[in-house]
């Protein structure tokens, strides 16, 4: 195969993935499970990530517990701590930004990064930098990744993978192809299992038959365009644009506050829960963010917490529609006739406005419909002052003057959390630096 570039990197992408991520953030956040057989997935019953110590030991992802903890009862099983996964990333990402701006969060313990031009800037070759930034992140994170530079996406997994765990390869455009000579089809990332199918009958079982293929092929038999993509980085060519959006930095809006004096009476305590939701929502609304789920609580004279959780059927930071949801399942959380001073809402699965949504019932459009009226209100509120217009319900809440105090001094707390934040674990966490 003619080699499409007799430059190494015409453009220099590399890709990060962290060594059996799960298991591996349990060893670095646990000294005891270091160098031992740690699987996770404890919760459901089958690994979900197994540390390289279980993998010697012949274990798999997906075998059953009951079977794991037959084969080798030393091995310890923990349940998945998602929070602490996503932190990882998340530092992960961060991590790779102090090199470069272009990135790509891939997945929870993969991204994708773009160096092209900074070696300049580094005094290093494209390969030293990426050594470095894996060197930083090894140091910092405690975890090991398999690190691949080449001159494309599709090729740069290839890379990554290629010594496991803890390598780093390096693939130059004109060497791409003696990467793909032993290498199945169905390997290449983004070939499914169906045009795997397709290629085998087509005669193309390897990524390099794939390759060498020419144009006049593809189109004879029709190749669709994310294959060509695929086709033209295989071949060392540039195809797939690294998609540099990152919606991590919120995952959950929280509002709460206290009231004096505690009250039994149910409509008051509904206005405070509606000032919250308000306040939270035209936070979201500030973020251009909606939020998939929200939970409420309610905290009683004597510090008993109860919350309840409810999905939304469409992503939305209208407070009336929240509202109302909240309103039908407050009965399962209020108890009359027992002191309640505390009210809070939290924002959960945040998504950007202007992802698409799909249901089946038009409320994604309604949702939309609505949106200049929150877009007004929002701007009222903001010329005249918070509270200017805002939803009867509320009114309760807002018109409360507690004793002994004036209304601006009352307890009111307004924080952007991690998702699924559980302080638990925040606390276990050892510190490594800001998260973004
Ligand atoms: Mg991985």
């Amino acid at each position: 195969m003619q080699p499409f570039s007799i430059r190494s990197y015409p453009r220099a992408i590399l890709h990060f993935d962290g060594d059996s991520f799960f298991a591996s953030v349990e060893q670095a956040m646990n000294h005891r499970l270091r160098g031992k057989p740690v699987v996770t997935g404890g919760e459901r019953g089958a690994a979900t990530a197994l540390s390289i110590e279980a993998k010697r030991l012949g274990l798999t992802r997906g075998m059953p517990m009951k079977q794991i903890r037959e084969l080798c009862p030393e091995v310890i099983v923990v349940k998945s701590d998602y929070t602490a996964y996503s932190i990882y990333a998340r530092r992960m990402y961060a991590i790779v930004r102090r090199y470069t701006p272009m990135v790509e969060e891939y997945s929870i313990d993969e991204c994708f990064a773009d160096i092209t031009g900074l070696r300049g800037m580094y005094h290093r070759s494209y390969a030293q930098i990426g050594e470095m930034i894996k060197r930083e992140l090894e140091e910092s994170l405690g975890i090991t990744f398999g690190v691949g530079l080449a001159p494309n996406k599709v090729v740069a997994k290839i890379a990554s993978k290629h010594r496991k765990p803890g390598g780093f390869t390096a693939i130059p455009a004109k060497e791409v192809h003696t990467f793909l000579q032993n290498m199945p089809i169905g390997q290449v990332w983004g070939v499914g299992y169906s045009m795997q199918m397709a290629l085998h009958k087509l005669g193309v079982t390897t990524a390099l038959q794939f390759a060498t293929k020419d144009e006049q092929w593809l189109r004879a038999n029709k190749i669709a365009k994310p294959y060509r993509e695929i086709w033209w980085e295989l071949r060392g060519g540039f195809a797939k644009e690294l998609s540099l959006t990152h919606n991590d930095d919120i995952g959950s809006i929280i509002k709460t506050r206290t009231f004096a004096p505690p009250t039994r009476e149910r409509a008051f305590v509904l206005s405070q829960l509606s000032k919250n939701i308000e306040s939270a929502c035209a936070k979201a609304r500030g973020h251009h963010m909606r939020p998939r789920a929200v939970s409420f609580f309610l905290k009683t004279q004597d510090f008993i917490y109860r919350t309840c959780e409810l999905d939304l059927s469409v992503a939305t930071n209208d407070p009336a529609v929240i509202l109302r949801l909240v309103e039908a399942h407050f009965d399962r959380v209020f108890v009359p006739n027992i002191l309640y001073r505390t009210t809070g809402i939290t924002l959960r699965n945040l998504v950007e406005e202007g992802a698409a949504t799909l249901d089946l019932f038009g409320e994604a459009q309604v949702v939309n419909e609505r949106q200049p009226i929150l877009t007004a209100v929002d701007s009222l509120n903001k010329k005249y002052g918070k509270e200017t217009v805002i939803l009867a319900a509320s009114l309760k809440a807002v018109n409360h003057l507690e004793p002994n105090k004036q209304r601006n001094m009352t307890t009111r707390t307004s924080k952007v959390h991690l998702p699924l934040e559980q302080r638990k674990k925040t606390i276990d966490l050892p510190y490594l630096g800001r998260v973004r």
